[in-house]
C-alpha cells in the first residue's frame, strides 16, 4: 500500500484547522487503497492552533505534529515538513481550504500514470484586491524574463509529489528559500491543473503588500543575477555618452570660446548618475546580505516539540 503525506503549514489557524481536518478526512476517506499520515506544522502560532492540532490528534492518529520554537515564515515551515514526512507521495496544503483537497484524487490519478508532481494554477484571483493582482502578474512576467527558472502565474504551493522529488527538494537546504522556483528549478516532470481561486474558510491571511513586495525580491535574488548585470550595462551606457558629451564640449569651445554656462544642466546630471549608483548600491546590498545570511549557515527551522517525541522517549526507555 502507498502512504501519501499531507503537509499542513498553520500559523494562528485555530479557527480553520478543525473544518479543514473535517474535509479532508472526508477526501482520504474515499482514497481507502492508500495510507496516509496529517502532518501540522506549527508556525509558532501565538493563538491556540498547537492545542487544537492536539486535540484533534487524540481521535484521529493519522495526525503528527511539529512545532516551532517561533514563528519562522512558510517556506520553512514547508521544508520541516518535507524533511519530516515519510510518505511515498508528499502534498502541501495551506490549512484555511484554499487548496481544494477534493483535487487530490485527481492529482494521483496523474503522479500513477508517469508524472513526477502534479502543481495546481488558480485561473482566476477572484476576491483579490485588483491592485495586488496586477502587481502579482507584473512580477510573473519580469521573473520569467530574467530567470532561466520558469515561474508559473497563479501556481499555488499545493502540490503532489513523488519521494524522489522531495528528496531533491530536501537536498536544497539554502536559507533564502522561495520554493516557487525551487520547483522549476529540481526539474521532473510536472503535470499543471487549474481550479477557480477559493477565498479563505476563516481567518485572515498572513501577506500584507510589504510582506508580498519583499516575497517578489527574494524571489528575483535568489533566481536572476541580470540585476547586477544591469549595472554593467548603464555603467558602460554611461561611459558612451560622457565620451560623446566631451568630444561636444571640446568642439564648441574651439569653434565658439567657453563662456561659463551649463551650471543647472550639470547638477542634473549630478544629481542623476549619483542617484542611479546609489540605486544599483542598494542591489549589490541585496544580494550581498543574502549571501552573508547563506554564509551563516543558521539553521532554517528550530523544532520545540513534535509529536515523535514520547515515541522516542519511550524508545530510549527500553
Ligand atoms: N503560514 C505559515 N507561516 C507564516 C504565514 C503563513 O505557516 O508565517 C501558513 C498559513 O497558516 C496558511 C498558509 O501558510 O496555511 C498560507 O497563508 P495565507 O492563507 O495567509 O496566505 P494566502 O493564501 O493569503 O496567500
Ligand atoms: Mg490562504
Amino acid at each position: 500500500m502507498k502512504k501519501i503525506s499531507i503537509i499542513v503549514s498553520c500559523y494562528n489557524e485555530e479557527e480553520s484547522l478543525p473544518l479543514f481536518h473535517k474535509e479532508v478526512s472526508k477526501v482520504m476517506k474515499e482514497l481507502s487503497s492508500y495510507e496516509y499520515e496529517l502532518i501540522f506544522v506549527n508556525d509558532g502560532s501565538s493563538d491556540k492552533t498547537l492545542e487544537v492540532i492536539k486535540e484533534l490528534k487524540v481521535n484521529d492518529p493519522m495526525i503528527r505534529y511539529i512545532s516551532f520554537s517561533r514563528n519562522f515564515g512558510k517556506e520553512a515551515a514547508m521544508l520541516a515538513g518535507l524533511d519530516f514526512s515519510t510518505g511515498d507521495y508528499v502534498t502541501l496544503m495551506d490549512a484555511d481550504l484554499q487548496d481544494p483537497p477534493k483535487l487530490l484524487p485527481e492529482m494521483l490519478n496523474y503522479i500513477e500514470n508517469g508524472y513526477d508532481c502534479v502543481g495546481t494554477r488558480r485561473v482566476t484571483r477572484k476576491g483579490e484586491p485588483p491592485i495586488r493582482s496586477f502587481f502579482a502578474r507584473c512580477f510573473y512576467k519580469i521573473i520569467n524574463k530574467i530567470s532561466k527558472v520558469e515561474m508559473v502565474d497563479g501556481a499555488r504551493d499545493y502540490r503532489l509529489m513523488t519521494r524522489k522529488m522531495v528528496n531533491a527538494i530536501i537536498s536544497c537546504r539554502e536559507y533564502n528559500r522561495y520554493s516557487k522556483g525551487l520547483w522549476s528549478f529540481v526539474g521532473f516532470k510536472t503535470k499543471w491543473i487549474e481550479f477557480e481561486n477559493v477565498e479563505r474558510v476563516a481567518g485572515e491571511t498572513k501577506w500584507s503588500f510589504w510582506k508580498l513586495f519583499k516575497y517578489a525580491i527574494e524571489g528575483i535574488v535568489a533566481f536572476s543575477t541580470l540585476p547586477l548585470t544591469m549595472a554593467s550595462l548603464l555603467g558602460i551606457l554611461f561611459c558612451f555618452i560622457a565620451f560623446l558629451m566631451i568630444i561636444v564640449i571640446i568642439a564648441k569651445t574651439i569653434m565658439w570660446g567657453d563662456p561659463v554656462s551649463g551650471w543647472p544642466s550639470l547638477a542634473c546630471i549630478i544629481i542623476f548618475v549619483s542617484g542611479v549608483q546609489l540605486f544599483f548600491m542598494g542591489i549589490f546590498g541585496e544580494y550581498l546580505s543574502k549571501t552573508y545570511l547563506e554564509t551563516k549557515k543558521r539553521p532554517i527551522y528550530i523544532v520545540k516539540e513534535t509529536s515523535d517525541d514520547k515515541v522516542n522517549e519511550e524508545k530510549k526507555l527500553l
